[in-house]
């Protein structure tokens, strides 16, 4: 049976829990302790696959094809473990699964309530979590103490606590500090101590507090919160802002974290070695950059598509650059002077989308990267893009779509490039209805994709609904676009590239999930040294 971390936030929501507790699951597994997750979000909708990103950031996939919170990501990419379905409950699946089973007759004609029927099913879904390798689960809630939705669950890890006992569960809050601008910047201990209050009213008692922090936090603070929160003060713990939140694991040793939870739960623990991260986290921060593009339509908002910065971030470090990530609005482009907004880009990223909106500006940008044969790759609809701007300005179809962006509008046979395939139907209901999760891509010999991967058969993870046309790839290769990935079985088109000397590939896939800071993607890391290379 596991041991428990609970992860609770108080104060304001957008603390970083996430990053805390994927560094925390870094941390443990560096001290010898197996790591799994489980992130609750208290939110209605059955998961996040429906979510507008511009919202709640991006939809993060995992191997088994569920649409996740973007934390699942920190866990994976932090602590360097592969999660699944059960690492993500949402009240809507909760309530879901209550109402089901009370349809079927489960719960034998009693009243179903809040207490204690979904507090049972969250108890249960605290238990699935549970995995062969982990010695630990973190359980991270989502949103901050004292919001009416978190409340059952917040029920469900005190009673969760009680039943396991002390040796085997402990809770950590990490609250915000904040120190008053029109002030000497002192920071305030008090909404913690409220937290730490707001806790108890709940049955709770945290035993660790981290302490959120523009700055780092004067010895008095932490008397006083030890003090009025009940916690030692060797637990309580700081989180100041840092540089890059790589350096958030490190900062977290050196108060002796790893080492306080261990002996909390009785666990073995040995010193972590952090050199590799550490020198990773040097790396990232170089001050020496590549300068790469990615055209979006939620610019501005890097956490609409985090993995994708991560994923670049991690193999420019590998090839030992910095990362200079410019976010262009796919509008702007369409508006303005595209090749005049472009200039000065080493490489150019077209990561995923969805509708019509931005799809011109997205082929704009393309066209002048394969034009100027600078580097390109392209993700799930960077690939879409790049087939119908290949169609029309190489292949002369003048008029080619995807039928995603003809909407309603039936698309006569020679304008679709990008179709809904027989067996993929007009999807409804919408969510957790598209091609998901892990799917194997056959690679063909002698193309730029294998060289990268160095294996001809690989798996990527697929968020989409849409499929390149496959009455169309035999015109896309006589005009010198190659399919160069293909579904084993299916035959779908997984992968196109440019033969030649320019790096132009694009993939159905989203790549960028599987990335991690001491395993770089390869075909990432490919595509960063294409793009100093051409600096
Ligand atoms: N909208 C496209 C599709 O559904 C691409 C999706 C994506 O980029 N993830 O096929």
């Amino acid at each position: 049976m596991g041991k428990y971390i609970f992860i609770t936030g108080g104060v304001v929501s957008s603390l970083g829990k996430g990053v805390v507790s994927a560094s925390l699951g870094l941390l443990l597994r560096a001290s010898g302790v197996g790591v799994s997750f489980l992130k609750f979000d208290p939110y209605l909708n059955r998961d996040a696959g429906t979510m507008n990103p511009h919202q709640h950031g991006e939809v993060f996939v995992t191997e088994d094809g569920a649409e996740t919170d973007l934390d699942l990501g920190h866990y994976e990419r932090f602590a360097d473990v592969t999660l699944g379905r059960r690492s993500n409950v949402t009240t809507g699946q909760i309530y879901g699964s209550v109402l089901d089973r009370e349809r079927r007759g489960d719960y034998d004609g009693a009243t179903v309530q809040v207490v204690p029927h979904v507090v049972d099913a969250i108890k249960e879904a605290i238990v699935r979590a549970e995995a062969p390798e982990a010695d630990v689960i973190l359980v991270e809630l989502g949103g901050t103490v004292g919001d009416i939705e978190g409340m059952p669950f917040v029920e469900a890890i005190r009673q969760f606590m009680l039943e396991r006992g002390k040796g085997d569960a402990v809770l950590l809050h990490l609250a915000l500090l904040p120190g008053l601008p029109a002030g000497d910047r002192e920071l305030k201990t008090k909404p913690a101590q409220h937290s730490a209050q707001k806790l108890r009213e709940c049955g709770l008692q945290m035993d660790f507090l981290l302490c959120r922090s523009e700055t780092p936090m004067p010895e008095e603070a932490r008397r006083k919160l030890a003090l009025h929160t009940n916690v030692k003060p060797d637990r309580v713990i700081e989180v100041p802002d840092v540089r890059l939140i790589y350096d958030v694991p490190e900062h977290l040793r050196r108060q002796g974290l790893d080492r306080l939870l261990c002996s909390r739960l009785g666990l073995a623990h040995r010193e972590p070695d952090l050199a590799p991260w550490r020198k990773f986290a040097v790396a990232a921060a170089s001050p020496r950059k590549i300068r790469i593009a990615a055209v979006g339509k939620y610019s501005g908002m890097a956490d609409c598509y985090k993995s994708l910065g991560e994923a670049l971030l991690h193999a420019a470090a590998a090839n030992g650059a910095g990362l200079d990530l410019d976010w262009l609005d796919a509008e702007a482009l369409e508006a303005g002077d595209a090749p005049a907004l472009l200039a000065g880009h080493s490489g150019l990223v077209v990561p995923g989308g969805f509708g019509y909106r931005g799809a011109e500006g997205k082929m704009r940008a393309i066209r002048w990267a394969r034009e100027g044969k600078v580097p390109y790759l392209g993700l799930c609809y960077g690939l879409q893009c790049a087939v119908v701007e290949f169609a029309r300005n190489v292949c002369g179809a003048a008029g080619a779509m995807s039928a995603e962006w003809a909407g309603d509008m039936e698309l006569p046979s020679s304008d679709c490039w990008v179709t809904l395939l027989d067996n993929q139907g007009r999807a409804t209901p919408r969510g957790g209805t598209l091609r998901l999760g892990s799917q194997p891509c056959r690679l063909a010999p002698g193309s730029r994709a294998l060289a990268a991967y160095g294996a001809d058969l690989i798996e990527e993870r697929h968020r989409h609904r849409y499929e390149v046309n496959p009455e169309k790839t035999a015109i896309l290769e006589r005009n010198g676009m190659a399919v160069s990935g293909r579904h084993p079985e299916k035959g779908l088109v997984e992968i196109v590239e440019l033969p030649g000397d320019q790096w132009f590939v694009a993939t159905q896939a989203h790549p960028e999930f599987k990335s991690r800071p001491l395993r770089p993607h390869p075909l990432f890391l490919s595509f960063l040294r294409a793009a100093i290379a051409w600096k």
